[in-house]
């Protein structure tokens, strides 16, 4: 089920858009945000060293690091391609380095980006800055030259401690790894320490995920991203060298979810929305408890900025109305910026009607509860409110003409609430699905 960190979501994307389009509303929408609410840049780090069997993000594996070289003077060169578009100098409210690995390049090499992004642009007083950290290659210089650049939030993918999991999934990491790494980066001054965990993977149990969720709460991590194992060996080459037979039943796969969020729930951690925790001492939490929350492709965050950036292979930039993402081969991301061109691949324009779908999308996401406006009504009520009556039947909201609104219950099923918004769903088998599952 969508996440729904976009509407329209990718699938229901164009396979390409007019770059001269692309390229004239990132001009129009840079104008009307850097100055009211600066941008936010996303840079995606492509390599890692080693393959986790389980993963479906995009990387390139490789001990190779004369590799960071080429990658890092390509993001200059679209950094700069994208600079030529904005009329003023880019104020950074939000930046986020996600890989791969982000802490595959070396201190020296991540410093040298940074502040090439940094010398054109204006800092935010109210900015945060972020980076995927991993536990076995996160090094004290990594963290200090990051913390000088003002980042304050550091995610480490724990995923999972126990050694047979681990094992499996060619992830090998002590928990001792993730000790050092979270008790360094708190001395050198981060404020935010998060960790991924997922619940699904091959050979876990309930045991399992309880031993390594208490484990990890005793470092306190201020924010867990408890994400379920998308199984997708289709899709997944690495996927396929799982024995199937070692992989949850479905069944199993919600015990894992119900045991791991019940410890968190029990150790304080208030559960967000969409696979997220935190604990009340976070800026998440208070933003959340405030209406403040916000949510895009880096997932929930407590910034505001309608103009997202994404540089790198693979990278997602959203104005607010249209969505573009870059070439996801290292070869056509490399060869068209080198030909001084964006490396755009796919995107989508919104109408006027998406834009509105996605702001109650949002809403439900990051406040819980929307309201309608009048020149819907009519879509409302031809494609949502039969949905609405069947997800208020099982307590999930309380609705009318005007507003719905999450009640405790349907909070845990917010998905299933979004996709009640999804005109692109509303025909389609998937739609079927997404209910049957809800009830
Ligand atoms: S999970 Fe992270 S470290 Fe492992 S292969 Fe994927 S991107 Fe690389």
């Amino acid at each position: 089920m969508p996440r729904y960190t976009s509407y329209p979501t990718v699938p229901f994307w164009k396979d390409s858009i007019d770059l001269t389009q692309w390229e004239q509303n990132f001009r129009t929408r840079f104008s009307e945000e850097n100055h009211v609410n600066g941008i936010s840049i996303y840079i995606h780090l492509p390599f890692c060293e080693s393959l986790c069997t389980y993963c479906g993000c995009n990387k390139k594996i490789t001990t190779n690091h004369k590799v960071e070289n080429e990658y890092l003077l390509a993001i200059e060169k679209e950094w700069l391609l994208y600079r030529k578009l904005m009329k003023q100098t880019p104020v950074i409210r939000e930046l986020h380095l996600g890989g791969g690995t982000p802490t595959f390049f070396s201190p020296g090499n991540l410093r040298h980006l940074l502040n090439i992004i940094f010398k054109s642009s204006i800092i935010h007083p109210f900015h945060e800055f972020s980076i995927e950290g991993h536990p076995n290659n996160t090094t004290t210089e990594h963290l200090k030259m990051l913390y000088s650049l003002g980042f304050r939030r550091i995610s480490y993918g724990v995923q999972d401690n126990d050694p047979e999991v681990q094992k499996i999934i060619n992830r090998i990491q002590p928990f001792e790894n993730v000790k050092k790494a979270t008790e360094n980066a708190r001395a050198i001054g981060f404020t935010s320490v998060n960790f991924d965990l997922i619940y699904g993977l091959p050979l876990q149990t309930v045991e399992s995920i309880n031993r390594t969720i208490n484990q990890v709460i005793s470092l306190k991590p201020d924010r867990i991203a408890f994400y379920s194992y998308a199984h997708v060996p289709w899709a997944s080459k690495a996927q396929r060298l799982f024995d199937e037979s070692h992989l949850p039943s479905a069944e199993e796969k919600i015990q894992l979810y119900v045991a791991g969020k019940k410890m968190l729930m029990k150790n304080g951690y208030a559960d967000i929305g969409m696979d997220h925790f935190a604990l009340p001492t976070d800026d998440l939490y208070r933003a959340w408890k405030e209406g403040r929350l916000h949510r895009n492709f880096m997932g929930y965050t407590t910034q505001y900025s309608g103009l997202l950036l994404g540089l790198g292979v693979s990278s997602i930039s959203d104005t607010g109305n249209a969505f573009a993402q870059n070439q996801k081969a290292l070869h056509d991301y490399y060869a068209s910026i080198n030909n001084d061109k964006l490396a755009i691949k796919k995107g989508y324009f919104l109408s006027e009607e998406d834009q509105a779908f996605r702001k109650y999308i949002l809403d439900i996401s990051c406040k819980g509860q929307t309201q309608f406006l009048k020149e819907h009504t009519s879509a409302l009520q031809q494609h949502v409110f039969p949905k609405l009556d069947e997800l208020a039947r099982d307590g999930l909201i309380v609705w009318n003409e005007k507003e719905i609104r999450l009640t405790e219950q349907g909070h845990y099923f917010m998905r299933n609430v979004c996709a009640a918004f999804d005109l692109y769903l509303k025909n389609s088998a998937a739609m079927n699905q997404v209910f049957s599952k809800a009830i």
